[in-house]
């Protein structure tokens, strides 16, 4: 990971949001609110280990935006998580949740520890406490969390299990939860689909081929692995996929069920027979036709952004390019599909279990695809209605228009 050493994530992701902010003639102080978080909690998360030790974990919810509704936003277990970035993810959920024009606004939590080096049991000690003393800054109409890197539905049974043992049975406080807890059905897939619907309006209006176009796709967790089985359904060729211990590229493309199977007889993508190995960093430099980071933030950056080879890239993962980086590919003439509208299939589809959670309500698979792809296509054809209109680039337009709804609702509220 390169990145400007004197820029925080949240620097970075301000870049971007004041290009818009001047854009749009914000008024200093509307810009300045909508710029920072309005609040934020660190918290220490004692855990008994499975050895006997105690360890003290360090836990953040930020609510970066509550003006058009519920803050709204994943919970991250890693170990890089640290409160800048913690910030960053909340502010994009912001921007992101207005872009989709859902009613809530923008949230992230994370805990900075190795999930995969941790038993369940630990886990789920860990899941708890860390619920237990962000409690009483969420609530269903007040912050609603989600998974994210490191976290998954049984994430998510965890924290509803333990905010319901103070509440009452509340399935409705987090999202992406068992179907089987109030779960809504194609959550666990809802990502990867919307990611999917983006390229296919994104391939019409530039009259690319979905069928047969190469594909490469960085991280093969909930949402990469989801993208890459969607993609392939569809008829493109994965030519490169990765995750965590490096990555396979097999020019004439990937046997995708294969692969899923070595996935799991394995653990990792890596080793897959007939494949190629390449390191993380050289598969982003495969010539493809579309790229996909699907893992973790600013992995395209100054250095290799010269030496992207791709036709075009939509961003799964959450600020998976710098600024300079974007600079670089803007000027290469690289169209890149910026992650708050790519990935927001993920908060949509969250948005369908909570509203079903509060009318007890069960929808079927395909009523949940059907809408996903109405709102997904809506904000994407808004998104490049504006590109044209304005002459910007199509992060700028995303940017442009869920700032501007934020700015309007701040404003009618009354807040300043
Ligand atoms: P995940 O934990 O399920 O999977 C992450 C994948 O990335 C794994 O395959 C892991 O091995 C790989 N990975 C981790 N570190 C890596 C590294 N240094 N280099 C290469 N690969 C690495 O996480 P996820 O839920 O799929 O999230 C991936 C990205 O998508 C994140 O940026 C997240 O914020 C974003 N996102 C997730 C959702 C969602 O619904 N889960 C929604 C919107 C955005």
């Amino acid at each position: 990971m390169i990145a400007n050493p004197t820029l925080s994530t949240f620097d970075e992701t301000n870049i971007f949001f004041d290009r818009a902010a001047d854009r749009l003639k914000l008024a200093d102080g509307v810009r300045e609110l909508l710029r920072r978080p309005w609040r934020e909690l660190t918290v220490s998360v004692p855990v008994r280990m499975d050895d006997g030790r105690i360890e003290v974990f360090t836990g953040y919810r930020i609510q970066h935006n509550g003006a058009r509704g519920p803050y709204k936003g994943g919970v991250r277990f890693h170990p890089a998580a640290n409160l800048d970035e913690v910030r960053t993810l909340a502010s994009l959920m912001t921007w992101k949740t207005a872009l989709v024009d859902l009613p809530y606004g923008g949230a992230k939590g994370g805990v900075q520890c190795d999930p995969y080096k941790m038993s369940q049991g630990e886990l789920n000690r860990l899941t708890r406490r860390y619920t237990i003393n962000i409690e009483h800054l969420i609530g269903i109409t007040r912050d609603i969390p989600a998974p994210d890197l490191g976290t998954n539905s049984q994430t998510m049974a965890w924290m509803m299990d333990a905010y319901s043992q103070i509440h009452g049975y509340t399935p409705g406080i987090v999202t992406g939860k068992p179907v089987e807890l109030g779960g809504s059905v194609g959550r666990d897939s809802a990502t990867g689909r919307g990611v999917v619907y983006v390229m296919t309006e994104m391939a019409k209006d530039m009259r690319m081929s979905v069928e047969g176009g190469r594909v490469v796709v960085q991280g093969f967790g909930q949402v990469g692995s989801w993208t890459v089985r969607l993609a392939s359904e569809m008829g493109c060729n994965i030519v490169g996929v990765s995750d965590i211990s490096g990555a396979v590229y097999s020019p004439s493309g990937i046997d995708v069920d294969r692969l899923f199977r070595h996935k799991q007889e394995t653990g990792t993508v890596t080793g897959f027979p007939g494949a190629d190995r390449l390191t993380n960093e050289e598969l982003l430099e495969i010539e493809c036709d579309f790229l996909i980071p699907a893992a973790i933030e600013r992995v395209i950056h100054a250095k290799n952004a010269p030496k992207i080879k791709a036709a075009v890239i939509l961003e799964a993962a959450n600020h998976p390019i710098t600024p300079e980086a974007d600079e670089i590919l803007n000027d290469r003439g690289i169209p890149i599909m910026p992650d708050i509208l790519v990935n927001a299939g993920g908060v949509v589809v969250s948005y369908f279990e909570w509203s079903q959670n509060l009318y007890q309500q069960h929808w079927e698979a395909d009523r949940v695809s059907e809408e996903l792809s109405k709102i997904m296509t809506r904000a994407y054809g808004a998104v490049r209605d504006t590109k044209k209109r304005e002459g910007i680039t199509y992060r700028e337009a995303a940017f442009l228009i869920g700032i501007k709804r934020v700015a309007h609702v701040t404003e009618l509220r009354g807040f300043i």
